[in-house]
């Protein structure tokens, strides 16, 4: 993040969502664009708006915890297929053993930017809904493969709707916030108008809180702020409570703003980062590029360079992990360990008995390696 950035946290940014909405569709190829103030409301709100309710909703076991959540909370019930440690996808050939007639969408993850096979997944859908004549939408999960191609097509082209998501930890960030993007105009009509009558409006008092985070932010990265950044750390524990007291793993529930709109501010840096959008994910694609060579000769599962991925991370499978990262810790470099959990093991979803044994493996061995 630059000065673009810094100096929006002190500007009006009126009219910055709908701007932010347009841009963002004109970028990713979409027939519209609808924001959020989290990717998982966004989620939350596409089953809400369209009435999915009392389903099943079928979703990778390996992916941010925050999806099921949303699935759960929309009122369906999440169903997990397994995946696979070559691109962290879902297994597709364990994908119609989880599809019944109770099913009525799929969450297709592109997990770490790597693009799912978008035909062989619409093959499989379109057999399963003659089979039990019935509907079955496709989300695209593109949270981390915002332009992710597949076949040299936006995966975000195909399926029913894709969602995006900003926080700070993502490909480019808003602060908070989420994206979802149509191929059908009145699809997208229908969500928005449900939003902006279910979202409240955002209160003076969230768009400070959320200035107060990124300057926090700031500091936190700036190295001039090495102290300060310290001290946050070491002494307050502000940091470490600004980033996690909205994830929670174990327990089904969202944070108290979930459904109060995105505040003008966030829209606002979205706009400046989406500017940057290009020019991160060539570097990140440098990147992953350069630890597939240096890191080549470690015994460890690399991930693989892939025509079409947008690399949000590089996600190496390690057997002694905390070892590793230990070693890195001492030579200065901060490894880090995104998703280290398998869903249908956490306490919530292990009452669906979706084994994932491949899933479990990964998230104990899963390590990043940093690709900004
Ligand atoms: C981050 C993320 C989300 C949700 O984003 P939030 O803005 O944190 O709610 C959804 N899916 C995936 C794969 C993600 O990485």
């Amino acid at each position: 993040m630059g000065w673009g950035e810094f100096i929006t946290l002190f500007k009006k940014n009126d009219g910055s969502i709908e701007r932010f909405e347009k841009d963002f569709a004109n970028l990713f190829g979409a027939k519209a664009a609808v924001a959020f103030p989290y990717g998982r409301s966004a989620q939350w709100a596409y089953f809400k708006a369209l009435g999915i309710v009392d389903g099943e909703i079928v979703m990778p076991a390996y992916t941010c915890s925050v999806v099921a959540h949303a699935v759960s909370l929309s009122g369906n019930k999440p169903r997990f297929v397994d995946v696979l440690a070559d691109t962290f996808n879902m297994d597709l050939e364990q994908l119609p053993s989880k599809i019944n007639k109770e099913t009525k969408a799929i969450i297709a993850t592109h997990t770490y930017g790597y693009p799912q096979d978008i035909d062989r997944l619409t093959e499989i859908v379109k057999l399963e809904e003659q089979k039990y004549g019935t509907k079955i939408l496709i989300m695209q999960d593109c949270c981390h493969a915002f332009s992710a191609k597949w076949a040299d097509r936006p995966v975000s082209k195909s399926g029913d709707v894709a969602v995006y998501a900003f926080n700070i930890s993502k490909t480019m960030t808003s602060i908070f916030g989420g994206m979802l993007t149509f191929n059908d105009l009145n699809v997208a009509n229908k969500v928005k108008i449900w939003r902006d009558k279910n979202f409240k409006k955002p209160t003076v008092f969230k768009s400070i809180k959320r200035r107060l985070y990124l300057l926090m932010v700031f500091i936190a990265f700036s190295k001039h702020f090495y102290f300060i950044t310290w001290w946050m750390q070491h002494k307050s524990k502000i940091l470490n409570k600004l980033t996690k007291a909205y994830h929670r793993d174990n327990m089904i529930s969202f944070p108290p703003d979930f459904a109060q709109g995105m505040t003008n501010v966030e829209a606002a840096i979205g706009l400046v980062q989406l500017k940057k959008y290009p020019k991160m994910l060539a570097k990140r694609t440098a990147k992953a590029i350069k630890h597939s060579k240096s890191l080549a000769n470690n015994g460890w599962k690399l991930p693989p360079i892939t025509e079409g991925a947008t690399y949000s991370h590089f996600t190496v499978l390690i057997e002694n992990r905390s070892e590793v990262i230990s070693e890195y810790a001492s030579m200065g470099i901060e490894l880090g360990e995104v998703i280290q959990y398998n869903i249908p093991d956490l306490p919530a979803y292990v009452a669906i008995g979706d084994d994932c044994p491949s899933a479990r493996k990964i998230a104990t061995q899963a390590t990043n390696f940093p690709v900004t």
